[in-house]
């Protein structure tokens, strides 16, 4: 008899997933208490997959051999609950992924910030490397449809830490953690110490010949690897010091050591600019070096890589005022980088949601770069506290369009208008990109 999968949650994943099972053999059956795009609705009733929307019925959900559960799912979750009481199974969609992948390999790209730039630049190096490939993941497309409809020899994946919640078998061949610092703490009963063994799952089932790449400034990553050992081979990346194998930066100078040929590229030339842009250059450089990508390749590719959207996006230069759209940047974290990498006096654009900050981290840099901060959210009370004593001119604004004509009215020539919250957005967008699109909207309109 068939094994019976049900598939919690109709996204993305839960979708891929599905197509993925049911090619497999299984009895799927996907339940998602909302209400499905439409486009995931029209692709499962064209692959004829048994689904529910808008309810979960309880009994079919807890007849299932094995359940996939989408990663938006908390555990908090009352069925979730019920699901692990029952003691059956829970599996993500990487892991159902992973199964089916058979020979190819995988490059999984986690951290706090920047995996999507990372994992992109990734692929980009893979790419103009010529090796035949997939983008797949977090970034937008399911690891598991991929794998179903269109293998390829190799998979780069951008993995969040709900996906490597529920991982039994799932073994990258290079596994890459950018960073960890304090995010999403809600899904992790507000244990920091059980977010960072999430993240360090991604090495969970690592062989010495599976390569582990990461950042040795970090010092979560290095504490946590000290109390536990890894069987990786293991390629640090620093800024600070210099790595007999790994990568760092001396004097402007990014040195790739992988084998015995060594790469040495200047900073200068990375298509990424800031600080944090180094870092992720030179986790994409070792994990391009490490599936055999040629030297020259790797510099090419950093070198030409556009960037992507809402991530440090240089938008227009009006009347000697530059713009730049971070609104990607939804923690303090990323606002640090993204104000560390100015060279420029800065109008700030910052607030939203709010997911616990501690505005303090900014201070410094607020006090040395920012002239004006334009608080863009509905509550912006705890922005105010933080710098009012240290910033001359703060203004409260409730929408992209007023913002930035408060900015620019701030600004004089030579200066930079940086919209990097550090919040989320739901206040008054739909999402970071409906944030971005407007104030992009906005800046062209002036
Ligand atoms: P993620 O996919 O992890 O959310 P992104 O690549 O989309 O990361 O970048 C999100 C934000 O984080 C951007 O606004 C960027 O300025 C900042 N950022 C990018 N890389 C790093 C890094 N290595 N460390 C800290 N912040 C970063």
């Amino acid at each position: 008899m068939s094994k019976k999968l049900v598939i919690l949650g109709g996204g993305e994943s839960g979708v891929g997933a599905a197509i993925l099972a049911r090619k497999q053999g299984y009895e799927v059956f996907l339940s998602d208490g909302g209400l499905l795009k439409e486009q995931y609705r029209n692709e499962l009733l064209q692959n004829n997959i048994a689904f529910e929307e808008g309810k979960h019925s309880e009994e079919k959900v807890l007849a299932a051999d094995e359940i996939m559960k989408s990663p938006g799912i908390p555990e908090k979750n009352e069925l979730v609950k019920k699901i692990r009481a029952k003691a059956i199974p829970v599996i993500s969609e990487i892991e159902l992924a992973y199964r089916y992948k058979s020979e190819s390999r995988i490059i999984a790209i986690t951290g706090s910030n920047g995996k999507s730039t990372t994992t992109s630049l990734i692929y980009h190096i893979c790419k103009t490397g010529g090796m035949d490939c997939a983008l797949v993941g977090n970034i937008g497309y399911s690891f598991a449809k991929q794998v179903a409809e269109d293998p390829k020899p190799l998979y780069v994946a951008e993995i969040s830490s709900f996906q490597l919640d529920d991982i039994k078998d799932f073994r990258p061949d290079v596994a890459v953690l950018l960073n960890i610092t304090e995010d999403h703490l809600d899904r992790y009963e507000y244990k920091f110490e059980n977010y960072i063994r999430s993240k360090f799952n991604i090495t969970k089932n690592q062989r010495p010949e599976d390569t582990f790449i990461y950042c040795a400034d970090d010092p979560v990553i290095t504490q946590f690897m000290k109390e536990n050992p890894l069987h990786s081979n293991l390629l640090p990346f620093s800024m600070y010091q210099e790595l007999p194998k790994g990568a760092y930066i001396k004097d402007r100078m990014m040195i790739l050591a992988v084998d015995s040929d060594k790469l040495e590229t200047s900073v200068y030339d990375f298509a990424l600019k800031g600080k944090h842009n180094q870092y992720n250059s030179m986790a994409a450089g070792l994990a391009g070096a490490t599936v055999g990508i040629r030297k020259e390749k790797i510099r090419e590719a950093v070198e030409n890589f556009e960037g992507l959207e809402h991530r440090m996006e240089h938008v227009l230069t009006v009347r000697g005022v530059d713009f730049i759209n971070d609104s990607k940047a939804t923690n303090v974290n990323s606002t640090w980088y993204a104000l560390e990498s100015m060279t420029q006096p800065v109008i700030l654009i910052l607030g939203g949601v709010d997911k616990g900050n501690d505005y303090s981290a900014l201070l410094d840099l607020v006090k040395e770069k920012v002239k004006a901060i334009v608080c863009l959210g509905v509550d912006n009370r705890k922005i105010h506290e933080a710098f009012g004593k240290h910033v001359e001119v703060m203004v409260n604004t409730a929408g992209a369009r007023e913002a930035v004509h408060a900015a620019f009215h701030l600004a004089n020539k030579g200066d930079v208008v940086l919209l990097s919250p550090a919040c989320a957005s739901f206040d008054l967008f739909r999402n970071y990109e409906d944030r971005g699109r407007q104030f992009i909207e906005a800046v062209r309109e002036l």
